[in-house]
C-alpha cells in the first residue's frame, strides 16, 4: 500500500557524475586526460599540471561513473531502483546535464549504430529503451493488469514540439513545426499541455520506432527552421497506469510517471559577461537550462520561493520537482583537456545541485 509512503520523504535529488571514454579520434591525437574517477570513493579529480597554471580540485557526488562503465551499470545501479518507484506508482525525473558531446543523447537513448538489422538496440542501448524493458518485465511477471503510454517533447526557445505527432503531409511540415503547442494550467494550478500527443506502447520495439521518428523530425526542423538542437530539451515521458487486486480481493489503482530529459548542452548556460552577446542571440534558449539551476538550488537551500514559473522546463516538470518525488541527475562529462573549461563548470554546478 502507498500509505507507509504517506509521510514526507523530503527532498530527494540524486547527483551522478559519468565519465566518457576518450573517442577513437582524441585517442590517436594523443590528446591529455585531465579528468580522474574513483568510483570508490564517488569522486572525481581535475588534475592539469602546467607549470604556470594548475589545476587540482576533487568533486564528491553520490556515485561516480568512470570512462570504462557500461550502460548497464548505470542502468542495474542508478535507474532500475528508480523505475521501481515508478512502478510503486510515483513520478520520478532523469535528467542529463553536460556540454554538447559529453555523452547526455548516449547516456539517455543509446548509441544509434548499435541498432541491429532487425531493429534493436544492443547492450550499448541507453536508460530509455531499458527502462521500458523493465515496465513491462516487471508487470510481466506480477500478471498486472496495466498500461503503459509515452510522450515525447522538445523545448526549443521556449517552445514546444511534439515529436511524438505525425505529419500527415510533409507539405505542410513547416508551417505546422512552426507552430507550437501550449502549456496550460487548471484553476487547481496543475500544468498540462494542449495538443501533445501520447501514444499507447504495448511492446518494448515500438519505443526504437518512436525514438527514430523523433529524431528525424528534430532533423527535419533542424534544417527547416534553423535551429541548432544542442539547444534543445527532449523530454521523453513513460506513463503507466497499473490495477492490481490485493489479497484481500480489493482493487488497487496505481499510476507512476518517468520522465526522462536530455537537457540543452550546459554551454548555452550564461556564464560571464563576456558571453552576453552570443547568449542574447540565443535568445530565450538558456532560460529553461538556467531557471532549473535556480529551481534546484532554491529546493536544495529550502529557500522559500522557487521559481518555477520561470521557464518552460520548470513549469512542465513541476510536479516532478519537489517534496515527494525523486530526481536524479546525470552529470555528463568529457576527460580531454580541450574541454576542462567546461568540464569544471558542470563539476561545479553538478555539485552544487547536492
Ligand atoms: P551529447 O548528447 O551530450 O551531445 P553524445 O551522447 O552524442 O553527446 O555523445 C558524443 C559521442 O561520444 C557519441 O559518439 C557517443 O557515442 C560517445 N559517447 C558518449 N558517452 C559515451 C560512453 N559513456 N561510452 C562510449 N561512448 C560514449
Ligand atoms: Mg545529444
Amino acid at each position: 500500500s502507498n500509505s507507509s509512503n504517506g509521510h514526507d520523504r523530503g527532498l530527494n535529488i540524486q547527483v551522478i557524475l559519468r565519465c566518457r571514454p576518450l573517442s577513437e579520434d582524441e585517442m590517436s591525437a594523443k590528446t591529455p586526460v585531465v579528468i580522474f574517477c574513483n568510483e570508490h570513493r564517488r569522486e572525481v579529480s581535475a588534475i592539469r599540471n602546467i607549470s604556470h597554471k594548475q589545476i587540482n580540485r576533487t568533486f564528491a557526488f553520490d556515485k561516480v561513473l568512470g570512462p570504462s562503465s557500461k550502460q548497464k551499470d548505470l542502468y542495474d545501479q542508478v535507474v532500475s531502483p528508480i523505475v521501481n518507484e515508478v512502478l510503486e506508482g510515483y513520478t520520478c525525473t532523469i535528467f542529463a546535464y553536460g556540454q554538447t558531446g559529453s555523452g547526455k543523447t548516449y547516456t539517455m537513448e543509446g548509441e544509434r549504430k548499435a541498432i541491429t538489422m532487425n531493429g534493436e538496440f544492443t547492450d550499448d542501448k541507453g536508460i530509455i529503451p531499458r527502462s521500458v524493458q523493465q515496465i513491462f518485465d516487471t508487470l510481466e511477471a506480477q500478471n498486472a493488469e496495466y498500461s503503459m503510454k509515452v510522450s515525447f517533447l522538445e523545448i526549443y526557445s521556449e517552445e514546444i514540439m511534439d515529436l511524438l505527432a505525425v505529419e500527415e503531409c510533409s507539405k505542410f511540415l513547416d508551417e505546422k513545426l512552426k507552430k507550437p503547442i501550449t502549456l496550460l494550467e487548471d484553476n487547481k494550478g496543475d500544468v498540462f499541455i494542449r495538443g501533445l500527443e501520447e501514444k499507447m506502447v504495448w511492446t518494448a520495439n515500438e519505443i526504437y520506432k518512436i525514438l527514430e521518428q523523433g529524431s528525424a523530425k528534430r532533423h527535419t526542423a533542424e534544417t527547416l527552421l534553423n535551429k541548432q538542437s544542442s539547444r534543445s530539451h527532449v523530454i521523453f515521458s513513460i506513463t503507466i497506469h497499473i490495477k492490481e487486486c490485493t489479497s484481500e480481493g480489493k482493487e488497487l489503482f496505481k499510476c507512476g510517471k518517468l520522465n526522462l530529459v536530455d537537457l540543452a548542452g550546459s554551454e548555452n548556460i550564461l556564464r560571464s559577461g563576456a558571453r552576453e552577446g552570443r547568449a542574447r542571440e540565443a535568445g530565450e534558449n538558456n532560460k529553461s537550462l538556467l531557471t532549473l539551476g535556480r529551481v534546484i538550488n532554491a529546493l536544495v537551500e529550502h529557500s522559500g520561493h522557487v521559481p518555477y514559473r520561470d521557464s518552460k522546463l520548470t513549469r512542465l516538470l513541476r510536479d516532478s520537482l519537489g517534496g515527494k518525488t525523486k530526481t536524479c541527475i546525470i552529470a555528463t562529462i568529457s576527460p580531454s583537456i580541450h574541454f576542462l573549461e567546461e568540464t569544471l563548470s558542470t563539476l561545479n554546478y553538478a555539485q552544487r545541485a547536492k
